[in-house]
């Protein structure tokens, strides 16, 4: 499979002819190539962009509309082939991307296709003297940059709403996962959407990504990945005085309490633990169980996750597929290793897992559980981002909510309990932008997104997508008589 960047309308090759490997993680085997762009595809792409704003900033909310109700329309009609190769080019399985990554991706086309006709702005009177009103304007050309984890499902949540807005997007998916951005192309082209709406060029952070920071036209850059990553892009853009959202990383608690729905919990908390490898950033990591059920929990998890075998992601019978990259599997590896240092056991997994026939050099590794770690040990405070979890029991809300609270990170917590007190105490003390009770990873589109501390700035979903993806310009209207 050989990848393109999307420029102006056309598949283009980049303008140095230098392509990287792409791998598929089941395998370890290099199944395609993709460009290695640098900044003279994204002044391409941006001068596109540009070239492209005035009209599709203009033609209406309708009409842009109609144009992402028939992006969605396209990936629907295409829906098999967009989750085979999500599955090939990340190593998920095949039903994961069946049931989440491709239908996420078609809802956010048709959810920001629907919001940007409901978007309103305020107005603010002074009685007798003034009107105020707020314009709420497309900027220009911007920037979208996502990662591998959920490749389509976070790309798409980017570049629907910077569309509705009326912006022109130069976006680039992870070197890692790219196969999805480029069937997303091919529905732009087969659709007949306007040439220079979105651009999508390929290649690695620090070329590609860098450039489309970096570049001075534009306006705003719409980031998620990892903290690290987020802190170089900030200290690039911000100088510049561009306009931010940062999606950065995790180290969620999932805390259960005895008065849980106990059976609930445990078969939620394996998908909070596992699913998509745990290589999800909403994934809780850090599992605090009240003392009273420590024993039973841990029993329970275990003999559960035991059963939760990697296997090709091809297989629909498979429910958990590979890592992303080799090296993502030793950095997981190597927490493991970390952890046995600190004084952690392994209660299950811990390893390398060897799949036989066509993944036998496929990057595996067992769903890992560990106990016996402090809640502030480098386990329990650095983000992994892979299918290793830590359980540790605790006696009291407020020493729980100390663990919970301790880390940089603050993007998700997930609460088990069943005292609505306690719940109202905990949402209010919890430091994180999204808190799931007696739930996991239940999405409502309309609700704000993010993280607090070092999990980000700013917020994506809902109007909240279009507020950023605007400027607002207040208009004053005297009509007083001095
Ligand atoms: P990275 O930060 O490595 O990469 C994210 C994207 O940024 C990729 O497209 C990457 O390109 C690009 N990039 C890398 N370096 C630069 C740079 N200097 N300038 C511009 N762009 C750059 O994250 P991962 O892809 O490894 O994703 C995992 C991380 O994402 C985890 O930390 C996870 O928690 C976080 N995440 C956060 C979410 C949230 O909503 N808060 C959701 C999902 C994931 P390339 O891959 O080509 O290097």
């Amino acid at each position: 499979m050989q990848i393109l960047n999307y420029i102006n309308g056309e598949l283009l090759a980049p303008k140095s002819g230098n392509f990287l490997d792409n791998y598929e993680p089941a395998t370890g085997k290099v199944y395609g190539t993709i460009p290695d762009s640098d900044s003279e595809d994204i002044d391409l792409a941006v001068q596109a962009a540009k070239n492209a704003f005035p009209n599709w900033a203009n033609c209406g909310n309708e009409t842009r509309a109609e144009w992402l109700f028939k992006i969605a329309e396209g990936i629907q009609k295409h829906f098999q082939e967009f989750a085979a190769a999500e599955s090939r080019d990340n190593g998920k399985p095949i039903t994961l991307a069946q049931k989440v990554d491709i239908p996420r991706a078609i809802s956010n086309f048709e959810f920001y296709a629907k919001a940007i006709t409901q978007y309103h702005s305020s107005s603010h009177s002074m009685e007798g003297k003034a009107i105020n009103y707020t314009l709420r304007q497309a900027m220009g050309v911007v920037g979208c940059i996502s990662p591998w984890n959920l490749p389509l499902y976070l790309f798409s949540w980017k570049i629907a709403p910077a569309l509705a807005a009326g912006n022109t997007v130069v976006a680039k998916p992870s070197e890692i996962t790219p196969a999805t951005a480029l069937l997303l192309s091919k529905v732009c082209i087969e659709i007949g959407l306007p040439p220079g709406v979105l651009n999508i060029v390929h290649g690695s952070g620090g070329s590609t990504g860098t450039a489309i920071v970096s570049h001075p036209n534009i306006k705003a850059i719409s980031f998620t990945g990892g903290t690290a990553t987020g802190e170089k892009i900030a200290s690039i853009a911000a100088p510049k005085f561009k306009k931010l959202s940062l999606e950065l990383g995790g180290k969620n608690p999932n805390i259960i309490f005895a008065d849980c729905d106990y059976e609930k919990m445990l078969t939620t908390t394996v998908l909070s633990s596992f699913s998509n490898q745990g290589q999800i950033c909403l994934c809780g990591s850090r599992i605090f169980v009240e003392r009273s059920i420590y024993e039973k929990f841990k029993k329970d998890f275990v003999d559960r996750v035991s059963l939760l075998v990697p296997g090709d992601p091809s297989d629909s019978a498979t429910k958990m597929g590979a890592v992303v990259s080799k090296s993502h599997m030793e950095k997981i590896l190597s927490y493991i290793e970390i952890a046995k240092n600190e004084g952690g056991t392994i209660l299950t997994g811990g390893k390398q897992r060897f799949v036989g026939g066509r993944c036998e050099n496929g990057w595996f590794v067992e769903p890992t559980v560990i106990e016996g770690l402090s809640y502030d040990c480098r386990t329990n405070q650095e983000e992994i981002f892979g299918p290793v979890v830590t359980i540790m029991p605790f006696d009291t809300e407020e020493e729980v909510l100390k663990f919970a609270n301790s880390t940089r990170y603050g993007l998700a917590a997930i609460l088990w309990t069943n005292n609505l007190l306690r719940t109202n105490r905990l949402a209010e003390l919890l430091e994180c932008g999204i808190l799931w009770v007696n739930c996991w990873l239940v999405r409502d589109l309309r609700t704000p997104f993010g993280g607090v501390k070092d999990s980000g700035v700013g917020r994506e979903g809902g109007f909240e997508a279009l507020d950023f993806f605007t400027e607002p310009k207040n208009v004053c209207i005297y009509f007083g008589n001095n």
